[in-house]
């Protein structure tokens, strides 16, 4: 029973920081809850206004003498922004943040300089009496103001910059005008659309039987008021995306609105125009090379009406419709969910979460879903649906794993294998393409010495620098370079170096070996351009290049027919990422780039290149087993308690200084040391403090402190025991505190 809200009259957005706090009157306390509309007092007389309670709290943070009392609670319909702060309370809460972060997260923010505005000016009279108005200007020889009126009796409403322009009305004639009272000026917002113009025009294609069924599951079910959680598992090009549009298409003809969720690198331009044709002008996405203005505009649409569907990534989640029907996720399993920055929250449980509040169900899709979902799907938690044929029966690739240690003792040195080669060459007079993938970039393109092992580190950051052409090194967290040295700073010997096998190298490699086939790169730097991404796949597309080499990139959701070889160079460099996501990341890649061949008329095959071909993700990647994957990687989650089979906490500290950093994490330890000691967190298992994975980020020292319990519930309670500490010691005031549950990415 809190007995003080903090409430904010506007959510203009900018003004966000400026929470009211009031008293809750006895009669409140008890019904109150985060989200609701109230009404209270504001400024010197008082005015009633109405605000919304963004937290309640037992410890005033001012004289409560001084406080004012809430008046009430607004009855009738909660709007949308109501739903949305009540969703922030509830990510707070379960994720560890500060409400206004939270808050931040769900509002779009409103930058004014930034809203394009229309305004129009409209007469405010009746004929008779503009008559007399006009009368009175020509008496007065009023020659502006007659020439306005007239205008206007002319035609109203008429455009502010036609008044301007066309009549040579000055801005403070229409003012004097507006003060008479003759005329309004009324600002209508002018909504930018991100998708221009798009062929329009239907593309009805007609569902197989087991798409059919998929998506009449979902909407029997919520014909019946059953919203559930669906995991869809459908091969690549086993149709997922027909069976989404479907199940809009259904909800939007009862009225309601969709999410969709898709992340960013696979929001082509193909996809958009598939969703356009069917939705047409109700569809609009949002993507990161939108300013805020156009992302605030697709919000304003969606709040008034206008939109049906969004599409978008992770925060496309917070659209306020005010009538959701259903959230899907595409490729759920796409780590890029997660969100980076407090409230680390993850979009899939959020959506559970959202579509709760609003009486919608949630679809995650994937070929390959995440261990996590899978396991809910399997418990029952979520309804598992198959789509278990490719579109037409295509027959899925054929793959060779190739033992990258036995290559090299056939003396083949190149990190193209005889396998690989062969059936390049093979491509290459079929005229057909092939896609190489690396395992990210940058990942060996590192430096170091040959003799002493020692490698080339940022000096403010903490992880190896990369070579670039021209043999720069850079950092790729904060922006350093520095020349590479000719000599080991450690040991002094002259033979260190970079062994880069990124994008480039791989380019040149390709080259050297089929000197008449045509390549294009897609990685980081050639898609940094605003449509360098869309360039380069619709290059590839149109068969201008024989083979595409890339990174992580060019394994999302595009359609290549003429791919019939794909080649995943070195499929173990994600095996040893440092945390327990290894064997999952590198399973979900390699399948899903083998699933990039052979998507057109003719079969296609992989090869695999790997230095640990027995490793279960490996092989079961090879066979496209997901089931046999799973049993394996679940028996290892349940017995070390990783997630899904247990919950972890990760906490971590971020300080300039580093000693401070230390003690604060150690303090931290200390207090749930305690704790336990007095017989609390029972269950509750502690690993650390340690550095950090990353340990410097610009000369910022980051320790990190690990917990693991099976209740969920435990954790967030530790997390409150926790901020209290925090918020109460000074210590932690020139620190910086996250906490990240069931970390993804990690710090
Ligand atoms: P996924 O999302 O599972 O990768 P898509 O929905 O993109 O699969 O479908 C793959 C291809 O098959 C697309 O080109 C799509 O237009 C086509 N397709 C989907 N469903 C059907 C169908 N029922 N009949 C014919 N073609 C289909
Ligand atoms: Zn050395
Ligand atoms: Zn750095």
């Amino acid at each position: 029973m809190a007995l003080y809200a903090n409430v904010i009259i506007d959510i203009s957005h900018e003004k966000l920081d400026k929470a009211f706090q009031y008293k809750v009157p006895p009669g409140l306390q008890g019904c109150l809850a985060v989200g609701m509309q109230v009404e209270a007092p504001f400024g010197n007389g008082n005015r009633r206004n109405t605000g919304y309670v963004v937290e309640l709290t037992d410890e005033p943070e001012y004289d409560t003498d001084r406080l004012k009392e809430i008046t009430g609670v607004v009855e009738g319909s909660i709007p949308i922004e109501s739903q949305l702060i009540a969703l922030a309370g509830w990510m707070r809460e379960n994720y560890g943040s500060t409400m206004n972060q939270a808050l931040k997260t769900v509002l779009p923010v409103k930058r004014k300089a930034n809203a394009k505005k229309q305004r129009i000016v409209r007469l405010a009279l009746r004929r008779k009496e503009a008559q007399e108005w006009l009368a009175l200007f020509q008496r007065k020889h009023n020659t502006a103001r007659e020439r306005l009126l007239s205008g206007l009796m002319e035609q109203s409403p008429l455009p502010y910059e036609a008044v301007t322009g066309k009549l040579h009305v000055t801005a403070a004639v229409i003012r004097a005008l507006e003060e008479m009272g003759i005329l309004t000026v009324e600002e209508k917002r002018a909504y930018r659309s991100p998708l221009g113009k798009m062929e329009q025009g239907k593309d009805r294609v007609e569902l197989n039987e087991g798409q059919r069924e998929a998506a009449a599951r979902v909407f029997e079910d919520f014909s019946c008021g059953q919203q559930r959680t669906y995991l869809l598992r459908g091969v690549t090009g086993s149709g997922k995306t027909a069976v989404y549009i479907e199940i809009i298409e259904k909800l939007v003809g009862m009225g309601r609105q969709a999410i969709v969720l898709i992340p960013e690198i696979a929001l082509t331009y193909q996809t958009v125009v598939r969703f356009f044709k069917r939705f047409g002008e109700r569809v609009s996405i949002l993507n990161s090379k939108m300013s805020q203005g156009e992302r605030y505009d697709q919000f304003e649409r969606a709040k008034n009406g206008e939109l049906d569907v969004m599409i978008g990534p992770r925060s496309a989640l917070f659209t306020p419709f005010a009538n959701l029907g259903i959230i899907i996720i595409d490729e759920e399993h796409e780590t890029s969910y997660k969100s980076e920055t407090a409230p680390r929250y993850h979009a899939r449980e959020t959506a559970i979460e959202r579509a709760r509040m609003a009486g919608a169900s949630v679809l995650l899709g994937s070929a390959t879903p995440s261990v996590e979902s899978y396991y809910h799907a399997r418990n029952g938690d979520y309804v598992l649906l198959e789509l278990s044929k490719r579109i037409e029966e295509k027959p899925l690739p054929k793959c060779y794993t190739v033992d990258l240690r036995e290559e090299l003792r056939q003396g083949n040195r190149s990190i193209l294998s005889e396998k690989l080669q062969g059936l390049m060459e093979q491509r290459l007079n079929k005229h057909q393409q092939a896609m190489l993938f690396i395992n990210r970039r940058g990942l060996a393109g590192f430096v170091s010495c040959r003799a002493c092992g020692h490698v080339v580190k940022c000096p403010h950051c903490d992880v190896s620098l990369s070579q670039h052409t021209g043999g720069r090194l850079v950092c790729h967290y904060c922006g350093h370079t520095q020349g590479a040295p000719q000599t080991c700073p450690e040991c002094g010997s002259k033979y260190i170096g970079g062994f880069k096998a990124g994008t480039q190298k791989i380019e040149e490699i390709v080259k050297k070996r089929f000197p008449d086939a045509r390549t294009l790169r897609m990685d980081f730097d050639s898609t940094r351009s605003k449509d360098g991404y869309e360039k380069i796949l619709s290059a590839f597309a149109n068969q201008e290049a024989d083979i595409l080499i890339g990174t992580q990139m060019i394994v999302k959701g595009h359609d290549f027919p003429n791919v019939t070889l794909v080649g995943v160079l070195a499929a173990d460099l994600s095996l040893h990422v440092s945390d327990f996501h290894g064997a999952e990341r590198t399973f979900q890649l390699v399948t899903q780039a083998a699933g990039r061949a052979g998507r057109g008329d003719m079969p296609g095959e992989v090869v695999i290149q790997t230095y640990s071909p027995q490793h279960y993700a490996i092989a079961f990647a090879g066979r496209q087993d997901y089931e046999g994957f799973y049993e394996e990687e679940i028996a290892y989650r349940s017995l070390a308690h990783y997630p899904p089979c247990g919950h972890m906490l990760a906490l971590m500290v971020a300080s300039a200084d580093e000693m401070t950093a230390i003690l604060c994490i150690e303090l931290l330890a200390k207090i749930v040391r305690q704790a336990q000691e007095k017989g609390k967190l029972a269950g509750l298992q502690t690993i650390g403090p340690t550095e950090a994975a990353v340990a410097k980020v610009k000369d910022i020292y980051r320790r990190v402190l690990y917990f693991k319990h099976q209740e969920y519930r435990s954790l967030v309670q530790m997390k409150d025991v926790l901020e209290q500490f925090i918020s109460g010691h000074r210590e932690f005031q020139s620190v910086t505190v996250q906490f990240d549950f069931d970390p993804v990415n990690g710090f």
